[in-house]
């Protein structure tokens, strides 16, 4: 089939390759020249596993190519797919422009009926609003479908390839034989909805993982209170099936867009029908305090902070991207050069990203983690790099000014610290040493 992807994004761009990869005609188009520039050239502007191999295998093989001209990739297509930007407004509310601005400019360069698929996540209602902005516009009969995008950074392109699973939202059930085609060689859950479900779908399974990642983390608060091991429990927790395991690994919380921006949209869609969501709002609160944890360990060992120096290791919002929107490490670093410290930081990737929006003079960009911890008097671990979790101790401590790691990931292990002099804290666990 002939897909037009538009929004060159994280989302339209994994889209783009993933669907070429099925061996579709793809062509994705973006409003920046930039961006359409660098692309053409084989330049991928995100991290992401896998990506950049496939989209150059794919515009080798002619299945994959990138634009400007919207009105030329319309035309030749049958499917168009919407993957712009919904960035959040200051009270919480979507800003719908990008979507309106591109679903207008579709319209006016449609020749025959098309079906327009919205991959970016939208507010319940949306898609119904621009089905009538469509029709307004032209007399090309097309559908809107809602098919929201359910992949996460760091692991995309195998979320889009084999996803747990692919819900098509839709007033016309009988019309979407040409979208279960376009996800044949997919072998997954398909999921046949009415738009606003669609939606809603999206908003409620991302608030669900922020809730249960604020949940861990508040009885991970509780564990240390008590004496009891959060790692242990939640284990035993993820064994039961109506559980499960994923997103019970107590932590400094969640950052990046889609958990923070999902879910204060719920709660400001919730907001719009009068009905006051206490427990989204509690998820958020949970989330923003749980952060802090690191520094308040910090000061609780050493009383100040003034004129001692800090290693932070892990800028972005978790392993394997370099985004750092919303990443814990702004906060963190934001509240030690506050008290008076120093910083020292490192990330495999997100450090050239979080230095050009978080440069101070009192933070030294170092190029690894054991640069980064040299002359400290204590490690921040904020990000769950697997590189940051095998660390020889013994090395590290030579370097340092004195033992001290603070793990907002747990990453470490009693056994590996059983014969090291450190001091460390972690989130929801015994102390030791
Ligand atoms: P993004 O902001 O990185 O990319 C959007 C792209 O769309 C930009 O390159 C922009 O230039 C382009 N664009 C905007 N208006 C345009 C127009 N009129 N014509 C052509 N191009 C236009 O956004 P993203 O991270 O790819 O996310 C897109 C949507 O998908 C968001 O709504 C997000 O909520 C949702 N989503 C994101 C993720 C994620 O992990 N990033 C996962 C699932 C869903």
């Amino acid at each position: 089939m002939r897909i037009a992807v538009i929004g060159c994004g994280f989302v339209g761009l994994v889209t783009g390759a993933s669907y070429a990869a099925l061996s579709h005609e793809v062509i994705c188009v973006d409003k920046d020249e930039r961006k359409i520039a660098r692309l053409l050239q084989g330049e991928i502007p995100i991290h992401e596993p896998v990506l950049q191999e496939l989209v150059i295998r794919n515009m080798q093989t002619g299945t994959l190519s990138f634009t400007t001209h919207l009105e030329m990739a319309v035309r030749m297509s049958e499917i168009i797919i919407l993957a712009v930007g919904t960035p959040s407004l200051a009270d919480g509310e979507t800003n719908l422009s990008d979507m309106e601005q591109a679903v207008g400019d579709i319209a006016l360069c449609m020749n025959g009926p098309k079906t327009i698929i919205t991959k970016t996540t939208v507010p319940v209602g949306t898609n119904h609003k621009l089905q009538s902005m469509l029709s307004s516009l032209t007399d090309e009969v097309s559908i809107v479908v809602s098919m929201p995008e359910f992949l996460r950074e760091g692991s995309a392109i195998r979320d889009m390839l084999y996803p747990d699973r692919i819900v098509i939202g839709t007033d016309r059930p009988e019309s979407v034989e040409d979208i279960i085609d376009l996800h044949r060689p997919l072998t997954s859950n398909i999921i046949i909805t009415d738009i606003r479900s669609a939606e809603m779908m999206k908003y409620a399974s991302n608030a669900f993982l922020a809730t249960k990642i604020s949940f861990i983390n508040e009885i991970a608060n509780v564990c240390e209170k008590v004496g009891a091991d959060v790692t242990q429990v939640a284990e035993g927790m993820g064994y039961d099936h109506r559980i499960g395991p994923s997103c019970l690994q107590a932590g400094i919380g969640y950052g990046g867009s889609c958990f923070t921006n999902d879910t204060q949209a719920l709660i400001q869609i919730a907001g719009s029908v009068n009905y006051e969501s206490k427990l989204l709002k509690s998820v958020i609160d949970v989330n923003r305090e749980q952060r802090r944890i690191i520094v308040q360990k910090l000061v609780q060992l050493f009383g100040q902070l003034q004129g001692r120096t800090i290693a932070v290791w892990g800028l972005a919002f978790k392993p394997n991207t370099d985004e750092i929107w919303n990443s814990p490490a702004i906060d963190v670093i934001r509240e030690l050069i506050a008290l008076g410290a120093a910083v020292r930081a490192c990330d495999p990737l997100a450090l050239p990203n979080f230095r050009k929006h978080y440069d101070h003079e009192r933070v030294v960009w170092c190029k690894d983690a054991l640069d980064a911890a040299c002359e400290a008097e204590a490690i921040c671990l904020l990000t769950d790099w697997p590189e940051f979790g095998g660390y020889d101790l013994a090395r590290l401590q030579q370097v340092m000014k004195q033992p001290v790691l603070i793990d907002g990931r747990n990453m470490y292990k009693s056994s590996q610290l059983d014969r090291s002099d450190f001091i460390y804290f972690s989130i929801g666990r015994p102390a030791l040493n």
